[in-house]
């Protein structure tokens, strides 16, 4: 077992704005606007509001020419408050809104699964970048991979590497490093093993960009904070990430604190632990360690399981390496591990941190939350949202709900809550609810049923990946939706 120092993956250093990542510096923590980009006051309130809670960069979507040129009034406006925070532009499928940001933002995202780059765009946006001192994101989603990648990879995490190569690529052909890349998902399996393929390519092609770690349509609560945990935390024990975003479905500023709790709680880390991963089981093949069908929570646990405590610093390290130097190696195992904290939330966020991992790899069969502060009930919670966000016990209905951004054009938190109320007692089921058409249906790719943003005031309905109703009257989408469940057989009474 290859044991080290907790260190994290080397990387270079890229300047956004006023803010450092990679290299040396901190993991950096983030958030994106959910205002109407081209309000300018809306938005630099938001910014500022976000920057208040400890945020350096923030990014906003520019879907169009509108929203590029409104970063000319954004940029000094916000320098004439004081606020430094790097701003960052978030690009879908328009090179041309690409170029114009540019000239203002201090880091650019573009998604290489709708970047056109036939004519030299890339190249042209890389010079832009280049003369004026602007970092650029390469943000890989699973759920928008280009219609080539999908048809040689499939929809998987290889096919997500394999687009964000090719970019890499081409900047460094181009002798340009000032490169952030990211490969979001909202399945943390596939989120997690998309990472440490990508940092095994990147490592065989000598690249050490930094990486922006995120799990896409967590939705909010505990549920979104745990499921961030999970995957955000799996690849942070690995040692991988530089910045991080915690995507919910709430007011944006309410990421920060979350964000800055996991990078506080594995900065604070020295002891001794596996950085290593070539052990790992195969999330794509996945299989279990032992024979246990359905991992279990502390309730449930009988004499047949093995109970493994972590008492050290690394808990992630302290497991695997305990778990992999059994004996029996198919005895099954609950990992179980002690939080004096008082809060739900911070019991949660380090819960599904430290545990996320042995579940997604397949190697522990049930999860023991200790916390002497908290209800049997707060405990159950945090343990079967554990499990159904490493995607191996659904015990409720899932909610793959986009955090919005300057696209949505309806009140998703407050719709994300109502159909909650409504469906929740569903079991086993996976609700999209997303902001936008552009993004929304492909992030939503593996959701039963999806509420989408078409139009103000309008809602398209599907099932699986089909359009059943589109363009609705927002008022009658929901009750719709649960006619469509129910027409469809999936649905129980309370
Ligand atoms: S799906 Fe949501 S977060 Fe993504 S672009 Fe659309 S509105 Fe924005």
């Amino acid at each position: 077992m290859n044991l080290t120092k907790f260190s994290r993956r080397e990387s270079i250093e890229v300047t956004i704005g006023s803010t450092k990542i990679g290299g040396s510096n901190p993991i950096a923590v983030q958030s994106m606007t959910n205002t109407a980009t081209a309000d300018v006051a809306a938005s630099v309130a938001q910014i500022e509001r976000i920057a208040d809670v400890g945020a350096p960069i923030v990014r906003l979507t520019a879907q169009g020419r509108k929203e590029g040129e409104a970063f000319a009034q954004i940029m000094p406006a916000l320098r004439s408050d004081g606020y430094k925070t790097a701003i960052v532009a978030d690009i879908h499928f328009v090179p041309e809104i690409a170029s114009i940001a540019a000239d203002y933002v201090d880091k650019v995202r573009i998604n290489p699964g709708n970047y056109r780059t036939e004519g030299g765009e890339l190249e042209a946006l890389i010079e832009k970048c280049r003369t004026r001192g602007v970092a650029l994101r390469i943000g890989v989603n699973h759920g928008s991979l280009a219609r080539d990648m999908v048809d040689k990879y499939g929809d998987t995490p290889q096919g997500m590497v394999a687009s964000a190569m090719l970019f890499l690529r081409r900047c460094r052909a181009a002798e340009f490093d000032q490169v952030v890349v990211s490969m979001k998902s909202s399945n943390t399996r596939v989120m997690v093993h998309a990472y440490r393929l990508l940092v095994e390519a990147m490592d065989r092609e000598g690249m050490h960009y930094p990486i922006h770690l995120g799990v896409t349509e967590a939705g909010n609560g505990i549920e979104g904070r745990i499921k961030s945990a999970v995957g955000i935390g799996a690849l942070m024990a690995d040692g991988i990430g530089d910045t991080i975003r915690v995507s919910l479905t709430e007011a944006p500023e309410n990421e920060i604190p979350v964000a800055k709790q996991l990078v506080e709680y594995f900065a604070s880390r020295n002891g001794e632990f596996s950085v290593a991963y070539p052990e790992r089981y195969s999330p794509t093949e996945y299989r279990r360690r032992s024979n246990v069908q359905t991992p279990i929570i502390h309730s449930e646990v009988t004499d047949d399981f093995i109970v493994i405590d972590s008492l050290s610093d690394n808990p992630t390290a302290e497991w695997r390496a305990a778990i992999l130097s059994l004996e029996c190696e198919k005895q099954p195992v609950i990992i179980r591990r002690k939080y004096n904290d008082t809060s739900l939330e911070s019991v949660a966020i380090k819960a599904a941190a430290d545990m996320g991992q042995l579940m997604l790899d397949g190697l522990a069969d049930g999860v023991w939350v200790d916390a002497p502060n908290l209800t049997e009930e707060q405990i159950t919670n945090i343990e079967l949202n554990i499990l159904q966000a490493s995607r191996v016990r659904i015990s409720h209905t899932e909610y793959i709900a986009c955090p919005s951004c300057g696209r949505t054009l309806y009140d998703i938190e407050g719709t994300l809550a109502q159909i909650k109320a409504k469906t929740s007692h569903l079991k086993g089921l996976k609700i999209g609810v997303m902001g936008c058409i552009v993004n929304g249906p492909g992030e939503m790719a593996d959701a039963d049923y999806g509420y989408v943003g078409a139009a103000a005031g309008k809602i398209t309905l599907y099932k699986g990946r089909e359009v059943v109703c589109r363009n609705i009257p927002q008022e009658q989408a929901l009750d719709r939706l649960i006619e469509i469940i129910k027409e469809n057989g999936d649905w129980t009474e309370c």
